[in-house]
C-alpha cells in the first residue's frame, strides 16, 4: 500500500500530556496514539487514511507537520 504522507511530530510534544491528548482527539482517522500519558506516536497503518484536514496542525500549531510524499500532477 502506497503511503502518501508522513507526519512529523516535534519532540517537544513528548511529555506534554495535554497536547498529546489534543492530537489524539483531533485526528478523525486515528493517526495519533498516546501509549501512555504524555507520549505520542503515529499509527503507521492509518497514515494512508489522512484527509489533510489540518486539524492536527490546529491542535498543535508549529509542532506537527503533515508532509505530502506524492507528486502533484
Ligand atoms: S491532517 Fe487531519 S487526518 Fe491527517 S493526520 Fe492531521 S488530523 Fe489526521
Amino acid at each position: 500500500m502506497a503511503m502518501f504522507i508522513r507526519v512529523d511530530i516535534d519532540p517537544a510534544v513528548q511529555g506534554d500530556a495535554a497536547l498529546c491528548k489534543a492530537l489524539v482527539e483531533a485526528c478523525p482517522v486515528d493517526i495519533f496514539k498516546s501509549p501512555s500519558e504524555g507520549t505520542i506516536e503515529t499509527v503507521e497503518s492509518n497514515l494512508d487514511e489522512c484527509t489533510l484536514c489540518d486539524l492536527c496542525i490546529q491542535a498543535a500549531p508549529g509542532k506537527v507537520q503533515v508532509v505530502k510524499l506524492y507528486r502533484e500532477a
